[in-house]
């Protein structure tokens, strides 16, 4: 197999784009592909502040790494969530992520929910009794409500998280599969600021997961390998077999059930829900963020809950 651009031997090829490319023209064409995808969902221009949310892992540093490299003015956001038990995930994630950033001179901001409000993840699942077996509902709670206080605090106007195709092909599928009538407008690869919630972009969400691995190890990006313990077994992990299954029958499957959907989404197949989800949010009595509740955030009953008390979350 030869390198489409310069007739070399090619280092990966991809079946779904009909595409061979060297190691040269590969690390080219993510970063610009990037570049098509930033403008062409209208994310944000050269003079914004952005702030990318970063775990650690291949996709969050690769965007990082690529934004940095187009010269848009990126800082690295990590957020310590105390899931150590076991491999360590949460102190060896931050190592990694640290690595990088002093690697390239990189600014990195670090909050460690620990620190800040005296529980880890773990912990505030315990505390939040939501009566489930993990703690992805209550760390999505904090991790959404930290990178909105400080992308707020410290004045970026863009979040950018690392969500790559698989990844957005997966959070569809099973919307599909329920209809949401909620969450199916919601998605798309920009959601725009509005009543004290920063704008929120998805620069990497047409690239295969794959597509990330392959970037990161031929970059040289030391990323942790070793998923989240509390991913093992979830429902997006078996939507993404499936999409997978599908994908290796007919390559680029994913692709086109992820870019109709953005289409007929464009021509207005959910332009009645989406006027409803614009609905007027309140502020935090306690700590000002927007809200769809009058009165306290889930956020602030979750960190005020007393451990011995049963949950007040919806
Ligand atoms: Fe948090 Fe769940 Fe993701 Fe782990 S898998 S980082 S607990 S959301
Ligand atoms: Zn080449
Ligand atoms: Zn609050």
């Amino acid at each position: 197999m030869k390198c489409k651009t310069c007739g070399q031997k090619a280092v990966v090829n991809m079946r779904q784009h009909k595409l061979a490319l060297c190691k040269e023209h590969y690390l080219e064409w993510i970063p610009e592909q990037t570049a098509r995808f930033i403008k062409k969902y209208w994310m944000f221009g050269p003079d914004e502040k952005i702030l990318a949310a970063v775990s650690g892992g291949k996709d969050s540093l690769s965007l990082w790494d690529i934004l940095h490299r187009l010269g848009y003015q990126v800082d690295g956001l990590y957020i310590g969530l105390g899931i150590d038990e076991g491999i360590g995930y949460s102190q060896e994630s931050q190592r990694l992520t640290k690595k990088f950033a002093d690697e390239r001179g990189l600014k990195l901001h670090i909050v460690d929910i620990q620190k800040e409000y005296g529980a880890d993840i773990p912990a505030l699942e315990d505390k939040s009794k939501r009566g489930q077996d993990k703690p992805c509902s209550v760390c999505g709670l904090v991790k959404r409500h930290e990178m909105n206080r400080i992308a707020h605090n410290l004045g970026y106007d863009v979040l950018a998280t690392g969500h790559n195709l698989d990844d957005e092909a997966a959070v569809l599928f099973g919307n599909t599969l329920s209809w949401s009538r909620e969450l199916l407008p919601r998605q798309k690869p920009v959601l725009p600021a509005h009543d004290g919630l920063a704008k929120k972009v998805k620069p990497l969400c047409r690239f295969y997961e794959k597509e990330m691995t392959a970037y990161a190890m031929l970059r040289g990006i030391e990323y942790i390998y070793e998923e989240c313990p509390y991913s093992i077994g979830s429902t997006s992990i078996y939507y993404k077999e499936l999409l997978n299954r599908l994908e290796n029958e007919r390559p680029g499957a994913k692709l086109s059930f992820y870019l109709k959907f953005l289409d007929a989404r464009e021509k207005g197949l959910f332009a009645e829900q989406v006027e409803s989800s614009t609905a007027p949010m309140f502020n935090c009595s306690k700590c000002g963020q927007p809200t769809k509740y009058d009165g306290e955030c889930s956020f602030c009953k979750l960190i005020g809950i007393p451990s011995d008390e049963p949950s007040l979350l919806a």
